[in-house]
């Protein structure tokens, strides 16, 4: 665009160089959006709040708090169930997951009239697994765990950097969890999974 920008400057059309302009000032806010985005992600593993219990309710509000605009903005209604227990690590870290899980699902909610996010917890064989699910314009089986790469993003032209899953999947990691999206694929909504190791009980021998 700078190249375009001398062409049009050259060319005396002001119309143009002002919508070169434009862009030229969007690309420089993206780049410092993913700049931001990156810095975050090389904080995570390296600075580290002491592991407390946590519970997850707790936690969980402390997210919907802080996208409660956005939820709002879009009438999305949330439900948070019973029963979600607890949970052993870093809680500003934990409240980071569920709030870029949140803000997905806003994100990526497409026209959906209902607007809707579930989170709760299914017990499965295998442990506790947390979930937060929308009714939003879900995703395709393929793309399954490309989502949680590095800058990958289904569409280019969505809002963000691609950054948000690779993160929150390196937290969940450090806190020796695992996190995985279910869908049936386009427009039937995406269940995010989290599962942790089980919280040790306070006053146990395993504390
Ligand atoms: P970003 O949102 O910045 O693009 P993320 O790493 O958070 O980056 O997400 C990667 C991609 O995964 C998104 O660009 C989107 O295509 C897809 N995605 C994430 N969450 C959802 C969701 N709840 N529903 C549908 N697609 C989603």
């Amino acid at each position: 665009f700078l190249g375009l920008l001398e062409q049009d400057l050259a060319a005396a059309k002001p119309d143009l160089v002002r919508k070169d302009m434009e862009r030229i000032g969007e690309a420089a806010d993206r780049m410092a959006l993913l700049l931001d985005d990156l810095l975050e992600l090389s904080r995570v593993g390296r600075v580290v709040n002491p592991s407390a219990l946590h519970s997850v309710e707790e936690l969980v509000h402390r997210a919907l708090e802080a996208v409660s605009g956005r939820l709002a903005e879009r009438g999305v209604v949330v439900e948070v169930l019973p029963g979600l227990g607890n949970v052993y690590g870093d809680g500003p870290r934990l409240v980071e997951v569920f709030q870029n899980l949140l803000e997905n699902a806003v994100k990526y909610m497409g026209e959906q009239g209902n607007p809707r996010i579930e989170i709760g917890v299914m017990p499965r064989e295998d442990g506790i697994v947390y979930y937060v699910a929308d009714n939003g314009i879900g995703i395709e089986p393929r793309y399954r765990e490309t989502i949680f790469g590095l800058f990958n993003k289904l569409d280019p032209r969505s809002e963000g950097s691609g950054i948000g899953l690779a993160l929150i999947q390196r937290i969940v990691e450090v806190h020796g969890g695992q996190i995985w999206v279910e869908s049936e694929g386009k427009g039937k909504g995406s269940v995010f999974c989290l599962r942790f190791p089980p919280a040790p009980r306070i006053g146990g021998d395993d504390v």
